[in-house]
């Protein structure tokens, strides 16, 4: 039997820890492709352009906007942000399960040309411990720390839009979660190409003179 690919979308505020989750299952489950997305932020010590992510200029971007060649871009915290659509599509033609790790802007656009999509919420076990992680994480100053916890509140709200919601206690714990919830995404009929595979088969059978 063969099935579809399927777009598995892992979102949640900054600094809950969905880049880390990520890995962590990525680890586990390697039979997953996974988008790289352009930014015009600028590359951080230990990045590494094409790897872990498409380093561009706003200019370069502006033109991968124009030319439709993003499934969703967003400005996070005053850089853009973009998932290369063609990557995207192609894998899922042929079958292959994507995944985006993105912000929830962005979540909500692949929500409006994907809604197939499965949406997965990293949430933080609290605000309070969102603060801690961000300060321990040392990527932010004081006032973007104070920016991305206001920000919070109104994605906490945005929850309800999502299939599923894994709060991050514990990253064992979180990662199993997930891994969880492609296993089961993986076995629903739904997404398997029952018409496709019955029309084969009994072709086969017709063609090995097998069939009634
Ligand atoms: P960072 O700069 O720390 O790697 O990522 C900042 C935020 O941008 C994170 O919340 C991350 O999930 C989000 N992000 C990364 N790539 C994309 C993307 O392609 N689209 C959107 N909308 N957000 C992204």
């Amino acid at each position: 039997m063969t099935r579809k690919g399927i777009l598995f979308i892992i979102s949640g505020p900054s600094g809950v820890g969905k880049g880390t989750i990520k890995d962590a299952v990525l680890e586990k489950i390697t039979d997953m492709q996974v988008s790289i997305s352009a930014t015009t932020r600028e590359p951080r010590s230990g990045e590494i352009n094409g790897r872990d992510y498409f380093f561009v200029d706003q200019h370069r971007f502006q033109q991968l906007i124009d030319k439709d060649e993003l499934l969703e871009y967003a400005n996070v915290y005053n850089n853009m942000y973009g998932t290369p659509r063609q990557f995207v599509e192609e894998n899922l033609n042929r079958g292959q399960d994507v995944m985006l790790e993105i912000d929830i802007q962005g979540a909500f656009q692949v929500k409006l040309r994907k809604p197939e999509g499965v949406f997965i919420f990293i949430a933080p076990p609290s605000i309070e411990e969102l603060s801690l992680r961000l300060a321990a994480r040392g990527k932010d100053t004081q006032k973007s720390i104070e920016l991305r916890l206001a920000a919070c509140k109104w994605e906490m709200e945005q929850l309800k839009h999502y299939d599923y919601v894994v709060v991050n206690n514990d990253l064992k714990n979180a990662v199993d979660k997930v891994c969880s919830i492609i296993t089961a995404e993986r076995c629903k009929v739904k997404n398997f190409n029952l018409e496709r595979d019955m029309i084969d088969s009994s072709f086969n059978q017709g063609s090995n003179g097998s069939g009634p």
